[in-house]
């Protein structure tokens, strides 16, 4: 199989699965305990936020361990409104649905949420944040790049227009990390949310980054993590968090050029052998591995069964519920009707992906489109 969906999440990488063995069979303590094994613990505890400190560009003290990217969201959301006097929310409109969930649940308990808008190209629409972010604000929150499109938001900008009106900067970085440079410090965020399994590590950990100072309320009460998270450390897991990114952090630069390379290979073939191909936030700044587009008004549903019946596998942004398939919100946001917001594909690449999987990816959809877009070219409107 080949597999371009490495924005839902990423194989562990060896380094991260090894860790994670160790420190189930060989630093199984409580990192809270005094005895001489709880100390191994803490000491391993420490070395991996060390470890993932240095590749998000943090001090260690800044990282609160959390169970991934959805639990830091929430503690970045809930938190600032419970920090101070503040109620207002300002997201963009095509944030994960997780985070895009929970403002929705806010929003019908009375908190105002206001929604930044984004433009064809899935650009965020600065000039409407700016009239949004007032000194009501609260906290500003939008993802560093959209798990959809790939398309890179402006977070520094952000982060001055609600340092200016006296917000919190949220930033969710799920997509950023181990596909794009990382820096919280140079971004300008107060808070940034960071998930492993989406860059080598195993799924169910992530982090909160917390700008040092900031009175961030906790989710979850208990002493540990400086009492911002309690809960016994899912050590395991921040081991294997830890090992993918001292990997990634190795590894980055390379990783992000070949990635990108083959990701120009990819969609210039599509574009060139297919009518009717149209790529999603190709004017844009884009994440090097993202590609979403689509072919013609093919439903996705159909494009990717054909796709996986020729070993390819990837998604839709399309959800799927008890009523049917629902249409992308990232491509509604960017102004598609329903019915092209349905026919939205999204491939994703990874480190681990090679020449001849991209090979094997443009032979399966020419081949297997071609007559389906034919077909549809001549069916009566
Ligand atoms: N935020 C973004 C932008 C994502 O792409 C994802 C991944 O699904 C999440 C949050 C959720 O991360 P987690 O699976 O760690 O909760």
């Amino acid at each position: 199989t080949v597999y371009l969906d490495h924005n839902a999440t990423t194989r562990p990488v060896p380094e991260a699965v090894a860790a994670m063995v160790q420190a189930l069979q060989q630093c199984w303590a409580n990192p809270s305990s005094t005895h001489e094994p709880g100390q191994d613990a803490r000491r391993l505890l420490a070395q991996a936020r060390g470890r993932v400190a240095a590749f998000l560009g943090c001090q260690a003290a800044e990282v609160v361990f959390t169970s991934g990217a959805t639990e830091a969201n929430h503690m970045a959301l809930l938190g600032a409104l419970k920090a101070g006097t503040r109620r207002r929310l300002v997201l963009s409109a095509v944030e994960h649905p997780g985070l895009l969930a929970l403002g929705l649940r806010l929003g019908a308990e009375g908190v105002p949420v206001d929604f930044i808008p984004v433009d064809a190209q899935g650009r965020l629409d600065l000039a409407a944040a700016r009239s949004l972010i007032r000194d009501d604000v609260a906290l500003v929150s939008v993802m560093g790049a959209n798990n959809e499109t790939g398309v890179l938001m402006p977070v520094a900008e952000l982060a001055a227009l609600a340092h200016a009106a006296g917000a919190w900067m949220h930033v969710d970085a799920t997509q950023l990390a181990g596909k794009a440079p990382l820096s919280f410090a140079a971004s300008g965020a107060d808070l940034m949310s960071v998930s492993a399994h989406k860059l080598g590590g195993p799924k169910g950990v992530g982090a909160l980054l917390v700008r040092k100072g900031l009175p961030l309320p906790p989710l979850l009460a208990g002493r540990q993590e400086r009492h911002r998270r309690g809960g016994t450390e899912n050590l395991p897991g921040i081991a294997g968090f830890a090992a993918a990114c001292k990997r990634a952090a190795a590894t980055l630069a390379a990783d992000i050029a070949r990635m990108e390379a083959l990701r120009r290979r990819l969609e210039e073939a599509l574009l060139a052998a297919l009518p009717g191909v149209h790529v999603y936030g190709r004017a844009a700044e884009r994440l090097c591995n993202t590609l979403c587009l689509r072919f013609g008004t093919l439903d996705a549903e159909q494009v990717l069964s054909q796709l996986e019946r020729a070993g390819i596998v990837a998604s839709s942004g399309a959800a799927c519920s008890a009523g049917g398939t629902q249409p992308s919100h990232v491509l509604r946001a960017m102004g598609e009707s329903p019915l092209h917001a349905k026919a939205g594909v999204r491939l994703s690449l990874g480190p681990d992906t090679t020449p001849e999987h991209i090979a094997a990816a443009i032979a399966a959809a020419t081949g297997r489109l071609r007559p389906l877009l034919a077909q549809a070219a001549a069916a009566p409107q």
